[in-house]
Parts: C-alpha cells; structure tokens; sequence
C-alpha cells in the first residue's frame, strides 16, 4: 500500500484558484465518467515545496482519449496522440492540461479498484525518474487531495534528497542524470548517495555521452532556461560531465562569470530587452563553449545539430567579440547613433553575449543601452508623412527615415514639428517633387 496523506489543506492554501477551479473541473468529469484522475510529477513537488508551478499533467486511469474528447464540447480543443493514449486539452482561455493513460507495462487488471490507487497508478510512477517526482494527488470530487506517494517522495522531499527509483534506472534513461543535476541545483537539493554513484558510474561508463545529439541539446536547452545556470555548469564540470559528454569542452572561470551576468541581466531587464525568438539560449551557449579551442566550440556545435543561423550566432559571439570592444569602447562621447548602426545589424543574442563578456564597463553600458532602449527608438514621422512634405516616393524615403532616426538617437529632435524642421533642412529642395 501507497503511504497517503491528504493535502487539500495545502492545495487550497498554495494554489492560485484558477488552479484549483480547473483541476476540480477536471476531476468531476473524471468521477462522471467514472475514471480516476490524478495530478502528477513536478506539480506534486513544488506543491509540497510550496513553489509555484503551473505545468499541469494528468493521468487517468482508464481511458484518456476518451477523457480528453469529452473537453471538445466544452469548446476546448484537444490534440490526440493515439498511439501513446496521450493528449492536451487547451480550454478556451487558454490555459494548457496535458493528459496521459497510466501505464500499465506489467499486468492489466480490471479497471475498478477498491482503493484511491491502483497498480496502473503504480507503473505509471514508478517509471519516473526521482521519488519526490513520481508523487501523485487525486483530483476526484470524492478523494480530492489525496496524496498517493508509494516510494517515499514525501520523506525525501522533507530530507531535501534526490532518488532514483531502482538501481538501472540512469541505464534506462541516461538523461536522467542530467535532469537530476539540474534539480539539485535548482531546488538545492542532495543527491542521495547511492543515487549519486549510480549516477557517476553513469557518466564514467560512458552511458551519457551515447544520447542523441537532439536530446542533449534539449536537455542543455532546458539547463539554460534555469534562473541559475551556472551553478548546474559548475557541477556538471565537478562531476565531469562536460568532459564525457564533449571532450574538448573546457568551462571555467571565464564561463562562469559570463553566465551570471546573462543570467542577472534577463532578471533585471526582462520586460527591456528584445525577444530573442528561440534564440534565448545561445548567449549561454556561446559562454559555455567561450574558452575552448576553436575545434573544440565547432565539435559542440556538431554534436547538437544546431542549425547553420544558431552556428552562426555562436561564431560571431565569440570572433566579433574584439571589434565589438574596438567599435564600442573608448573614454570620449559615442553618439548614440553610432551604436544603433553597429549593434541593430547583429542578432540581440550576440549583443547580450557580449555585453556579458566584456571587462569593458563602458562598452557592457552601451549595450545594455542599446538592448534596453536605443533599438526600440523609431522617429514619429513616417513614410507617408514624407510624402506629404513634397518628398518623391522611392529609396530616398527610407534614407530619410533613417537619417531621421539617428537624429533622435542623438537628441537632435525631440517633438514632430523638429523632425518636419530637420528633414526640410537637411534634405534640400531638389529632392522634392
Ligand atoms: P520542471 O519543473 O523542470 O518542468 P518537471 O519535474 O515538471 O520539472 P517535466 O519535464 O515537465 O519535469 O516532466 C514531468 C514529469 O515527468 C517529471 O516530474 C517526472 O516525473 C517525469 N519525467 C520527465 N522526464 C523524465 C525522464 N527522463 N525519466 C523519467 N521520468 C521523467
């Protein structure tokens, strides 16, 4: 029998009541339809941990696809994937459940049982990856808030302590180990001792270096949107890691301090800094490879398939890194102007890459400047404002708005009558019709 516990009180303490509305809706049809629903993994966890997450993952036992259909009548639409009796329900404000059968990979018993779990709940979570992440909570009307814990997340959560489930479990699924790293770091949790040399014995066997170019990049992809990913790179150097998974990779000092300065950066200038369009990891990226020999950098960058654009983004991170600081740098006054020219032709990934690497205060200011403000500066006039100002239509028009951006880049004009003043001044006559 499962250790269980009831942890109503919690949800209904730590959850936002948007959660809880949709988990219940979901648990009365659950009951309706005479099937058995259950929050699980990660939600578990950070619930108990008092940490918010808002992942929300399902299982049923039963028949999930039947479970997941009966959402397109409330007018939520759901994808399907038969094969593995998985799916998504997106209700119509949006908000995202993904629903999974409960695996049964042993035995199939007779859907009823007597008790809150049973074996399909069982199999489902024991084929997790840590104990304090194969805990599930039942969101039926009549067991609502039942904590189903059958290998003793609930202690570990308490002692702090990652798990695995059984001994094979890094050899069935080597991203395990990654994972658990980047757990650890983040929750600032131990990895249990024999957790730990099951997990080394993993990497020294070589058994993590055979994943897939695809699965390692997702997996750093994943390291890199951590709010502190330089200390799971420290660790995973600690425990060597980066020299099974890439041998001529050498992170150190250097790499280091660049990431806390990406990372403090993104915290600081969140809602100021451009979207970067998938591209939001390869400032990490770049630091990770920044002080490798150039075999080194290009033999990462095969082995994650990165696409020749995000190849491209990392090379020129780390070759135009000096002309950056040469354009950049410099005591005396750089007008505004001059720094949108050079800065609004690279990707916002190189420019953050830089202003993270550089020992150059002035030229880490200006980019942050940049980033932050000179990119979203456009002047008021537009197109067709030059038009009526007697301007013939063609190129010189965008040479105009040009010329008239780096003037308000400079502070040169201010309101809408300064900008007509300026483009009469500067662009005399005989451009006119
Ligand atoms: P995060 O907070 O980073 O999203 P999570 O624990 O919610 O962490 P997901 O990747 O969303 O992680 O996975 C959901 C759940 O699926 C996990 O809690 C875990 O139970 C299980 N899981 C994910 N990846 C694996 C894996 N490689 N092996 C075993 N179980 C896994």
């Amino acid at each position: 029998m499962p250790w269980t516990e009831n942890v109503a009180s919690t949800m209904a303490q730590r959850l936002k009541p948007w959660v809880i509305s949709l988990l219940a809706k979901l648990g009365g049809r659950a009951e309706e339809m005479r099937l058995k629903a259950y929050i699980v993994g990660g939600f578990v966890r950070d619930l108990l941990l008092g940490r918010e997450n808002e992942d929300l993952d399902v299982v049923i036992e039963g028949d999930a696809i039947e479970f997941i259909k009966s959402w397109e009548q409330d007018g939520c639409r759901v994808a399907i994937h038969k094969k593995f009796k998985t799916g998504t329900i997106v209700f119509p404000d949006g908000k995202k459940v993904d629903v999974a059968t409960a695996r049964r990979e042993f035995y199939e018993y007779p859907v009823a049982q007597p008790s809150v779990s049973s074996d399909s709940l069982k199999h489902d979570l024991y084929r997790r990856d840590y104990t304090v992440n194969a805990m599930a909570i039942s969101i039926n009307c009549s067991t609502w808030g039942t904590l189903v814990d059958y290998f003793g997340g609930r202690q570990d959560l308490k002692k702090k302590l990652l798990r695995v489930l059984h001994n094979l479990s890094f050899v069935e699924d080597p991203t395990r180990v990654i994972r658990g790293i980047r757990l650890e770091q983040r929750l600032e949790f131990t990895i249990e001792e024999n957790t730990f040399r099951l997990l080394v014995n993993c990497i020294k066997g070589g058994l993590v270096s055979l994943l897939s170019g695809v699965r390692l990049r997702s997996e750093l992809e994943l390291i890199f949107k951590e709010d502190a990913p330089y200390k799971i790179v420290k660790r995973c150097t600690q425990i060597g890691l980066w020299r099974s998974l890439f041998p001529g990779l050498n992170p150190g000092r250097d790499t280091i301090k660049i990431m806390r300065r990406i990372s403090f950066f993104k915290r600081r200038l969140s809602g100021d800094l451009p979207s970067m369009a998938g591209a939001d990891w390869l400032p990490y990226l770049s630091a990770l490879v920044s002080e490798s020999h150039r075999d080194g950098m290009l033999s990462v960058l095969d082995r994650l398939h990165v696409s020749d654009k995000e190849r491209a983004i990392v090379i020129e991170s780390i070759d135009g890194m000096g002309s950056a600081e040469h354009i950049l740098g410099g005591r005396g006054e750089k007008p505004n102007s001059r720094i949108y020219e050079f800065l609004s032709k690279v990707h916002p990934a190189i420019a953050l890459y830089w202003a993270a690497a550089t020992n150059r205060w002035r030229v880490r200011r200006r980019i942050l400047l940049y980033l932050t403000r000179l990119r979203k500066i456009e002047p008021m006039l537009i197109g067709r404002d030059i038009l009526d100002l007697g301007y013939r239509e063609g190129p010189m028009i965008g040479y105009i708005l040009k010329g008239l951006r780096n003037a308000r880049l400079d502070g040169l004009v201010e309101t809408r009558e300064e900008e007509i003043e300026w483009v009469l001044k500067n662009f005399p006559k005989m451009d006119r019709k």
